[in-house]
């Protein structure tokens, strides 16, 4: 492949591509979590100062192909990487997951923002927030009926009426289900991540009869090409 590459990551998927990436090609990170030091492509880590900052980025480095292989939450750098491709005259390809799906015996309801969550969160007592750091803000404002459990990439000191336990994924079903239990979980909540890594709590919601909150997918920009599985992006890069 001719082309040079930024691939924007963050996720497992994106560091599958990164793996099979030469020496030309840029992965590129947030900077929040593990830089991984055994790949064979450049890794850079931090942000570019915005769309424009980007787009300056693509045309110094000679960039041709911009891969936006991000979170489906991460909507900034989403919207960034559409319209930094656009100034620098570049295709731009996204790797967007399919949302999970509801099936029969969920209990699912969707919130908008932070507002509807606290306010869908009041039947409940013993939460368990799987939204990553977000929560950490709100901990001076948790009601005294309510005892949370948020689990983050890195545990941190919580409250006497929260603690933060720190796990990453692949999280394993007989685990969710302890973790469920032992805490007495009544209401679970998470974005759709659409990813198989973080799936066994919602199956042990539905296996426990726990409703599930989940807060709203953002919209994402137009871009040239969107791929759903790794598969087909991997088969259009030709890195088969
Ligand atoms: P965000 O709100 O969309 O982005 C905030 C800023 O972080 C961007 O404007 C950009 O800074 C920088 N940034 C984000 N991703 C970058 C990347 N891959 N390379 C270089 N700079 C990047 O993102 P976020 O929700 O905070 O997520 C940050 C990172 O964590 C993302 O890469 C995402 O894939 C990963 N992640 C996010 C979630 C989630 O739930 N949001 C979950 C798992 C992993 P500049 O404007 O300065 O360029």
């Amino acid at each position: 492949m001719t082309a040079r590459i930024l691939l924007l990551g963050g996720v497992t998927e994106a560091l599958a591509i990164a793996r099979r990436l030469g020496p030309k090609h840029v992965y590129s990170l947030a900077g929040i979590g593990r830089v991984p030091q055994d790949l064979q492509c450049q890794v850079r880590v931090g942000g570019f100062g915005g769309a424009e900052g980007l787009a300056r980025y693509l045309r110094e480095a000679g960039i041709s192909l911009l891969i936006d292989a991000t979170h489906p939450y991460a909507a900034q750098i989403s919207r960034n990487a559409a319209s930094a491709a656009r100034m620098a005259g570049i295709p731009c390809w996204a790797l967007r997951r399919p949302a999970w799906q509801a099936q029969a015996g969920d209990d699912w309801r969707e919130v908008e923002d932070w507002a509807g969550l606290i306010e869908a969160l009041k039947p409940f007592r013993r939460p368990l927030f799987t939204l990553g750091r977000e929560p950490l803000q709100h901990l001076d404002e948790i009601p005294a009926e309510q005892f949370w459990t948020l689990r983050a990439l890195e545990a941190c000191p919580g409250n006497a009426r929260c603690e933060v336990i720190g796990a990453r994924g692949p999280f394993h079903i007989e685990d969710e289900r302890a973790l469920f239990q032992r805490r007495k979980i009544d209401v679970l909540i998470s974005k759709n991540s659409g990813s198989v890594a973080t799936e066994p709590k919602l199956e042990v919601a539905r296996e426990l009869g726990v409703p599930v909150l989940i807060l709203k997918r953002p919209v994402l920009p137009e871009v040239d090409r969107v791929f759903e599985s790794l598969r087909d992006l991997t088969a259009a890069l030709d890195l088969q």
